[in-house]
């Protein structure tokens, strides 16, 4: 059973997803070589609480001890912060935080370049950033699940690069995970069928290497396989009769 949200749910949303896209700003403007990825948590935290009844979405999911997941390089998501983790010049860092408000949830990522990286690294953002935006289009009425991900692996196949298998974006409102699954993958007009009012988080997570993943013994941290680069970006996003709104767009002062 997919949940359709009343109009006032999707505003409740959309106030949880501007804290959280504020937050992913400030982390941002605070990642350079020399932070940690529990000063960078701390920031976020702060920062959430600060808002009258709102708190990070994470922080006990699942038991999960942070605000942040904070995964760097060929780490591809629930890296866990510490204070021993300390960025350096040339990393990536993929930053995924969720927010919650009067019940109900909004979740984002973006990856960062901790200072100058790669032209490789830089292409792998771009590729990611395009694929996001590239299902966030196809998120509209009429369309199914399995455009969402038909539109996000096309681009990344097309780059390239492979899109990972076992993880996948979902539905997201009273609960931080719901119905749908929404994989990287899939085939045009297959699975659930989009309907206005259903919330969606999108997120590509994608490896310049091979898609196989592996957990790290923390039972939390997700690699590559192969040890190449991931990045990952994501998006909440309601279905709308004119169209897909971005729930946690980027400030208009972040945007580069
Ligand atoms: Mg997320
Ligand atoms: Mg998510």
């Amino acid at each position: 059973m997919i949940a359709i949200k009343s109009a006032r749910e999707i505003e409740i949303m959309a106030q949880a997803g501007r804290i959280l896209a504020d937050t992913l700003a400030l982390v941002a403007s605070r990642t350079e070589p020399g932070v940690s990825t529990a000063d960078l948590d701390a920031i976020a935290e702060t920062f959430i609480c600060r808002h009258l009844g709102a708190t990070p979405s994470f922080k006990g999911l699942y038991d999960f001890p942070a605000t942040l997941c904070t995964s760097i390089n060929n780490e591809i998501v629930h890296g866990i912060p510490s204070p021993e983790r300390i960025l350096r010049e040339g990393d990536v860092i993929s930053v995924d935080c969720g927010v919650c408000l009067e019940g109900l949830h909004a979740d984002s990522a973006v990856t960062l370049p901790v200072g100058t990286v790669s032209p490789e690294a830089r292409r792998l953002l771009q590729v990611t950033q395009d694929a996001l935006d590239a299902g966030i289009t196809a998120a509209i009425q009429g369309n199914h699940v399995g455009d969402v991900g038909h539109a996000v692996q096309r681009v990344v196949e097309r780059a390239g690069y492979s899109v990972v298998r076992e993880l996948v974006g979902h539905g997201i409102g009273t609960s931080f995970h719901e119905e749908p699954q929404i994989p990287n993958y899939g085939k045009p007009r297959r699975g659930p069928r989009l309907m206005p009012g259903m919330t969606l988080a999108i997120e590509p997570m994608v490896n310049l290497g091979l898609p196989q993943i592996r957990t790290l013994d923390d039972k939390w941290t997700v690699v590559t396989a192969d040890g190449s680069l991931s990045a990952h970006f994501e998006h909440t996003v309601v279905v709308q009769p004119d169209g897909p709104r971005v729930l946690t767009p980027a400030p208009v002062s972040a945007e580069a």
